[in-house]
């Protein structure tokens, strides 16, 4: 199957060799290989006969449901144009995503976890405007053309996750989708007997690279419309889920949760939570290998190439606590001064803009990330924060992973943030952001400065401003720390 050209060539090889067996689990609805394929072609000619034809964009705002898999696999069948977009944006990203892609139609859930969407579509003025919620347009498939034969066009938009500007729109095609999925289920060493998760939206770039893994091996995931703890662990033990997965944040949930029932397996198939997307201090995958009994491993993904590098589950304990795993065959890393580039089939086609395509690739094609890291001997990737990231103090610069990193070493200390603040005589001055946990005793700067010191930190790195807050800005796809609201924030505000 991994030699499918398009998504709905592996769909189509997928349904006729396992027909019968379940590919989505949803509360209590089950939903076949051969569901999949015949529900998403009769929503194809439905679509059709609405006026979606090949190659036309067709943007989506909808949650992570059956119907929204069924919906993106008939646009797939039809050849159109994909954008999904976060269920939680609204009117302005919506706006600027329907307005960059050129959206010709856009389908929405409704009023969804009580926000009118279709209000908003008519606010922002999308045309083609349809409720794709409880029902897909019907029709018969024999009106439809011939499936899309080419693997290498564009036909999904990504939006990134606007952490370090606004969000870029990013191409791809079946073949960079695939390529990822293919690379991801070879190194977790899935096999058809496991049963998976999206506990992250569907609209992320993660799911159709989930959905890849699915029809390759032809297991079963469980899909949360709305995914919070403890519920989700009954859909888990309900449906013996053997891989569950998410960014950082879900691992520190977990683990949140495993402490209030020590001594039990929260999940008892449970055998690999997998995720990545987010820095992970090692201290937590050491914590959630030793309380929760799971392996872990993490991975580096980007919207622009979902699937980089992923840990092993058969890798040592200390590479997939301090690493981001190898590359799978066909990724190139190549690392130019400090920082990641990449090349190979996962890596997206560009950008909607083609000024930032113009700028993201090197001469040989190598995508410029704006990660710093490097490769171990063992060719593991260490990634040790983003170039946006690096404060420049007086002139040293200084890593705010690495202040953050040992930072969460401190009892005190739920989360943090390390950002670098606008400062006449310094340049730049380090602040840290922390979350405390409930209950711990209110942190000052001189016990940050105390224990950073203790861990081995150079004094030139030290935090000069901290701020404790309840929450930190997230965004609501990967709970990824929005950086950019920090500074905002904080600028001007001397301390
Ligand atoms: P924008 O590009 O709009 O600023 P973004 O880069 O955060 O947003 P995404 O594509 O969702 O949008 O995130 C990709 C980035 O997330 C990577 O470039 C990297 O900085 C970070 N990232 C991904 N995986 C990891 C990881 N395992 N460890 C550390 N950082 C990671
Ligand atoms: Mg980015």
């Amino acid at each position: 199957l991994g030699a499918s050209r398009t998504f709905w060539e592996l769909v189509e090889r997928r349904a006729a060799l396992t027909p019968d067996r379940p590919v989505l689990l949803q509360g209590d609805r089950v939903l076949t290989f051969g569901e999949l394929r015949s529900g998403a072609e009769q929503a194809a000619a439905g679509l059709h006969a609405m006026g979606v034809r090949p190659k036309a964009v067709v943007a989506w705002q909808l949650p992570t449901r059956i119907e929204t898999v069924l919906l993106a696999m008939a646009l797939a069948r039809l050849g159109a144009v994909q954008s999904p977009v976060i269920p939680f944006h609204r009117d302005r990203e919506v706006a600027f995503a329907l307005r960059a892609s050129r959206a010709e139609f856009f389908a929405v859930p409704g009023t969804w976890r009580g926000f009118d969407h279709t209000a908003l579509a008519g606010r922002v003025g999308a045309r083609g405007t349809f409720e794709a919620y409880g029902a897909l347009p019907a029709g018969d498939p024999s009106t439809l053309p011939p499936p899309p034969a080419d693997g290498t066009a564009v036909r999904w938009i990504y939006w990134t996750s606007g952490t370090t500007s606004d969000p870029k729109g990013v191409l791809h095609t079946d073949r960079s989708l695939i390529a990822g999925g293919s690379c991801l289920a070879h190194a977790l060493h899935l096999s058809p007997d496991d049963v998976g998760s999206i506990a992250f939206p569907f609209a992320h770039i993660g799911g159709p690279d989930y959905l890849v893994m699915l029809l390759l091996y032809g297991f079963p995931a469980v899909l949360f419309e709305q995914f919070a703890l403890p519920d989700a662990l009954a859909e888990y033990r309900r449906h013996g889920v053997t891989v569950a997965g998410g960014s950082t944040a879900f691992y520190s949930m977990f683990l949140t949760e495993q402490r209030k029932q020590p001594g039990t397996k929260l999940i008892p198939t449970l055998r690999l939570l997998a995720g990545g997307g987010a820095p992970k201090p090692p201290e937590l995958h050491h914590a959630v290998v030793r309380e929760m009994g799971v392996r872990l491993t993490h991975g580096y993904g980007m919207t622009e190439v979902p699937m980089i590098t992923m840990g092993s589950p058969d890798d040592t304990e200390e590479n997939l606590a301090t690493t981001e795993g190898r590359p799978p065959e066909g990724m190139e890393i190549r690392i130019a001064d400090g920082e990641v580039r990449l090349r190979g089939e996962a890596v997206c086609a560009g950008y909607l803009d083609p000024a930032h395509t113009a700028e993201a690739f090197d001469a040989d094609g190598f995508l410029i990330t704006g990660d710093l890291g490097h490769l171990t001997p063992t060719g593991h990737l260490v990634l040790t924060g983003r170039l946006k990231d690096v404060i420049i103090r007086k002139g040293e610069n200084v890593s705010a992973q690495e202040v953050e990193e040992l930072l969460h070493r401190h009892p005190a200390v739920a989360d943090a943030a390390v950002i670098g603040l606008p400062d006449a005589e310094r340049g730049e001055r380090v602040c840290a952001v922390v979350e405390q946990p409930p209950g711990a005793p209110p942190l000052t700067l001189g016990d940050v400065s105390a224990h950073l010191r203790a861990e081995g930190l150079a004094v030139h790195k030290l935090p000069e401003q901290l701020e404790v807050v309840d929450a930190l800005p997230r965004n609501e796809t990967l709970r990824k720390v929005l950086k950019y609201r920090l500074r905002e924030r904080y600028s001007g505000t001397v301390k």
